[in-house]
């Protein structure tokens, strides 16, 4: 009787594949980078945003629910590819290094890096000009990356609005951040503004982990039809006012 029981009970979760509920699809996400993802609603206690969107209609189209795991935006990969989460959405951009460990889908969105400085700073015009410079960024983000590379002096935050805190107190010199976010960020903070330097182009997918090439058809399925609907038109419109 006993042993019959465990095995059931092993069957089980051989059969949900160890515990993880199969009609759930886990996205993960960092919530502090509006419009892509920040937390709002009645108590300020939901992730919402662009790209909580597209998770719900890719969760929506395999016919399961989706739950939003909010985490450090330099832990992603990792939970990623530990099982704790199913796919990644999260303003990420699409880079060599990451597709190392990880594929994305189609990309869905194109954005720059941009400089953000106090309204009282010296200019600067190209991005030679930041060698030397204290930067403040996203700690594991394409900002930061780029600072390095650009030889500066860099501080990393673990999100966007504490590296901006940072420049606001005038303990850095600027702040290398994604364009939507940094206008978002910007249009409460009048004490700050937008250099206008020339970065190369960027674009954000969704990740998903090697093992998971069905996954990755259906994200990309699941956009195509957003495109071609034109919900995808759509909720840009909603989230870029
Ligand atoms: N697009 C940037 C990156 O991929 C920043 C993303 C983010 O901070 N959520 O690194």
């Amino acid at each position: 009787m006993k042993k019959s029981l465990l095995l059931a009970t092993i069957t089980a979760l051989l059969l949900t594949g160890c515990g993880k509920d199969q009609d759930v699809l886990v996205v993960g996400t960092n919530a502090a980078f509006p419009p892509f993802e920040y937390m709002g609603g009645a108590n300020g206690d939901e992730v919402k945003g662009l790209d909580i969107d597209i998770a719900k209609a890719i969760a929506a189209d395999a016919g399961k629910t989706l739950k939003v795991e909010n985490l450090k935006f330099d832990s992603l990969i990792v939970a990623l590819n530990s099982g704790k989460i199913d796919f990644i959405a999260s303003g990420m951009t699409i880079t060599d290094e990451r597709q190392k460990s990880v594929n994305f889908s189609t990309p869905y969105y194109e954005a720059t890096q941009v400089v953000i400085v106090n309204q009282d700073s010296q200019v600067f015009n190209t991005p030679a000009d930041l060698a030397g410079k204290k930067i403040a960024v996203q700690l594991g983000s394409t900002g930061d990356i780029m600072a390095k590379e650009l030889k500066a002096e860099v501080v990393a935050f673990n999100t966007g609005f504490e590296a901006f805190m940072e420049l606001k107190n005038h303990k850095v010199d600027l702040v290398l951040f994604d364009s939507q976010p940094a206008a978002t960020y910007l249009a409460k903070n009048p004490t700050l503004k937008q250099l206008d330097i020339d970065f190369s182009p960027e674009f954000y997918g969704i990740a998903v982990a090697k093992n998971q090439p069905e996954l990755l058809s259906q994200i990309n399925a699941t956009l195509v039809r957003l495109q071609s609907s034109g919900e995808y038109q759509q909720l840009l419109e909603k989230y870029q006012k």
